[in-house]
């Protein structure tokens, strides 16, 4: 059965891009492959180097993990910290890649740009640890967003890099998979691009009705389509992705159909993207707060998870030591 391995840095609450981005195909594909997920704890360092209470932070992760419906007894929870194995496949990949490929990075840019006064190594190498991460598994496919389509180049090219080195077959080229057909990019709706944590244009899985229905009706809009079926403005498209994600095809259908006459009224299509995200993210609150409460539960997940982290991790890191050349 093919391997699946993918992991959310435990910076914050979950969002809706991580939800529809990642946490969504988690739960799709734990059903048919075989499945790791992971809180990627070392990761938040890049951009967080004195967390508050790291450990609390990963529990919150765990926590919104299970109430999107993650079955821990089908596809194991681990805390990348747990597993030291990584660590070590880590600095091979270091050896093998180039500071001009890392530098090239998009990612690396952009969060150079944010924080110009902690460009840090660890920043430099993430696409070398997400590699580690995924490949100590020998995982085939990574559910992602489209924002990591950058850091997966490298990740194969990490692969490809060591196959060629030592002369094997050893490590796949893990897969981007997407849940729809192609790449997920949740846009934020102040129309600033994406949603992400750093630009504070968040929904959180744990909003209560009101919060999520307030931040819809805010939405960044122009002033109405004028001319039959023309194309959309960023900002009615990114409400219109919302509607794609969130809402049946027929509803899509009909405020799209508005649009082509110019009938379309914003807040009919906001009310209506408020009421169908509140209908998904309820009950997953409801969960949370129930796995919240139960540290004890979380905490034996992520013990159980680490174990079969660690045995999957060092099987491989037993075999990369052997065709390197290192004592066994
Ligand atoms: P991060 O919160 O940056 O650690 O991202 C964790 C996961 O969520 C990654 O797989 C991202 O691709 C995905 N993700 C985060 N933000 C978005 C977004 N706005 N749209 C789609 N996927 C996203």
């Amino acid at each position: 059965m093919e391997k699946v391995v993918s992991g959310i840095r435990p910076t914050g609450n979950l969002h809706l891009g991580n939800y529809f981005g990642a946490v969504k195909s988690f739960v799709a594909m734990q059903d048919q492959y075989q499945c790791l997920f992971f809180i990627a704890d070392w990761h938040s360092l890049t951009t967080h180097p004195k967390p508050e209470n790291i450990q609390a932070s990963a529990r919150t992760i765990l926590a919104e993990y299970l109430a999107c419906g993650i079955d821990p007894t089908k596809a194991p929870i681990y805390i990348q910290s747990d597993v030291k194995e990584t660590l070590e496949l880590y600095l091979y990949f270091n050896m093998n890649i180039y500071l001009g490929e890392l530098e090239r990075v998009t990612t690396f840019k952009e969060k150079a740009r944010q924080q110009p006064d902690n460009v840090n190594a660890g920043l430099l190498t993430y696409p070398t640890l997400m590699a580690a991460d995924v490949l100590q598994h020998r995982a085939h496919k990574v559910p992602v967003g489209k924002d990591q389509e950058q850091n997966m180049e490298m990740m194969r090219k990490c692969a490809r890099r060591f196959n060629n080195i030592y002369g094997v077959e050893f490590f796949p080229e893990p897969q981007n998979f997407y849940f729809g057909e192609k790449a997920l990019k949740v846009p934020g709706l102040d129309g600033s691009g994406k949603m992400g944590k750093s630009t504070g244009n968040c929904i959180y899985l744990r909003d209560d009705d009101k919060t999520i229905t307030k931040k819809v009706m805010k939405a960044v809009t122009d002033s109405g389509p004028t001319e039959p079926n023309s194309p959309k403005p960023e900002v009615i498209e990114n409400l219109f992705t919302f509607l794609r994600i969130a809402s049946t095809p027929d509803t899509y259908q009909y405020f799209d159909e508005q649009w082509n006459n110019c009938t379309l009224r914003y807040g009919d299509l906001k009310k209506q993207i408020a009421h169908d995200l509140v209908e998904i993210v309820a009950p997953i609150r409801a969960k949370i707060e129930e796995y919240s409460a139960n540290t004890e539960l979380l905490d034996k997940i992520a013990r159980e998870g680490a174990e079969v982290a660690r045995a999957s991790a060092s099987e491989t890191l037993k075999a990369v030591r052997e065709i390197i050349g290192f004592r066994k």
